[in-house]
């Protein structure tokens, strides 16, 4: 038998953390997969919501990735990647250099809060981590007033996100007792809150109006002007606040820009195989441009086919797997309910899903999606909301 298949993969988010899992599982030390990722742990997007409307501690909903499953053929490396080469596929990090057969390029995507003028001096953003968890304190502050929830560029992560933050806002202050003093408006760059599941849109404006929410369809906000607590909107608008929380502008890691492997700010794949256009090299998740939205659904999806890509590679056995563009996200609705959407994403055709009704039973279904990704990968009992 020849040496194992070496795969680095980069990012230890969604994507990167499937990959792995699946080749490791599959092939224990028939393969050798390395994971690399700066963090010292990982944290679900949704779980930002959770800790920063103070359902949970945010000593619950971190994962420290030195528990891991811990499989032979696989191991964890905790730096920071400073260049890629995709075409000799050697990464630099700042513990040292690596080789590899097999990139798989899952960065993610970063969050560039000072891109928009005054949106730290007059506001928040939740979208970071260190953000989500800072407006937990605010929020335990607040004494109510006008709350502006708004995206600030596209393309964002987890589109439902800020629809879901509106919703959530309405119970946090409703349970304080602020509701009647303050008025909750959601401005966001689309022209629905969902627009490739017209159903689920349709839920969440009935949803926004039962609770007396103010939904501003395309519309970005360009700035804050901190002083006078107004948020910019185009060069006309301007709206009061007394407590906004932005969506920043997202763009591609530092790194993966200089490696040259980017073209309109995102790496391009083929949608069916993940492939980039550098040779044995794949990308999967928000940092890619494959066409569907930044979500963990649909990195995870990814990442599972690029690990039968590459196990029929180790097989010999003929690579048949092809990316099929389909995600389940689960929508707050507040009142501790979640409604579900499913779609399906194929190049050149228009999105289509469909939408359940928010309920308990799907709430459950998501603490239930939670609960078995760590199980999966950091092999330990959890569920999202402690
Ligand atoms: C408020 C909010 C709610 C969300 N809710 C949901 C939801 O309910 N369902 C859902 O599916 N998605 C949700 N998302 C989106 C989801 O979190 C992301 O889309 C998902 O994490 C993307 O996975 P990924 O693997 O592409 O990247 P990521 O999970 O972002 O992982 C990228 C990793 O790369 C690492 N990295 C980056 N640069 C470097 C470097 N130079 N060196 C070393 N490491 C580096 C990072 O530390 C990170 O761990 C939500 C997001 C937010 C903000």
């Amino acid at each position: 038998m020849g040496q194992p298949l070496r795969v680095l993969v980069l990012g230890a988010g969604f994507g990167g953390l499937e990959v792995t899992s699946r080749l490791a599982a599959r092939f224990g030390d028939a393969v050798d997969v390395t994971l690399i990722d700066a963090a010292d742990s990982f944290i679900f997007g949704f779980s930002k919501l959770d800790v920063m409307f103070g359902r949970v501690p945010e000593s619950h909903v971190a994962h420290a990735y030195r528990d891991l499953v811990e499989r032979p053929g696989a191991r964890f490396v905790q730096a920071r990647i400073e260049s890629i080469d995709p075409t000799s596929k050697q990464v630099d990090t700042d513990a040292g250099t690596f080789d590899a057969d097999v990139l798989v390029v899952a960065l993610g995507a970063n969050l560039d809060t000072s891109a928009v003028p005054g949106m730290l001096e007059g506001g928040h953003e939740f979208y970071t981590v260190r953000g989500a968890f800072a407006v937990r304190d605010v929020l335990a502050n607040f004494d109510g007033g006008r709350v502006v929830i708004a995206v600030t560029s596209t393309p964002f992560k987890c589109p439902p996100a800020p629809s879901e933050t509106a919703l959530l806002m309405h119970d946090f202050l409703q349970s304080r007792g602020l509701r009647e003093t303050s008025s909750i408006t959601l401005v966001m760059p689309l022209p629905k809150p969902i627009p490739p599941s017209p159903a689920a849109s349709e839920a969440l404006l009935a949803a926004f109006a039962e609770r007396g929410i103010d939904f501003v369809p395309d519309s970005l906000v360009r700035g804050l002007d901190a002083a006078r607590q107004v948020a910019l909107i185009g060069d006309e608008v301007e709206m009061p606040y007394d407590l906004f929380l932005g969506v920043p502008r997202h763009v591609a890691p530092d790194v993966v820009v200089a490696a040259g492997m980017t073209v309109d700010g995102w790496i391009p794949v083929d949608p069916n195989t993940l492939e980039t256009s550098f040779a044995d090299v794949y990308a999967v998740g928000d940092v890619t441009s494959v066409g569907t939205p930044k979500a963990g659904v649909f990195a995870e999806g990814q990442a599972a086919i690029v690990a039968d890509r590459l196990a029929a590679r180790i097989d010999g056995s003929p690579a048949a797997a092809e990316y099929d563009g389909r995600g389940i996200c689960y929508v707050e609705f507040g009142d501790d309910t979640v409604g579900r959407v499913e779609v399906i994403f194929r190049p050149g055709q228009p999105p289509a899903g469909t939408f359940d009704a928010p309920t308990l039973d799907w709430a459950a279904n998501k603490a239930e999606f939670g609960r078995s990704r760590v199980a999966r990968w950091f092999g330990r009992e959890w569920t999202p909301l402690g």
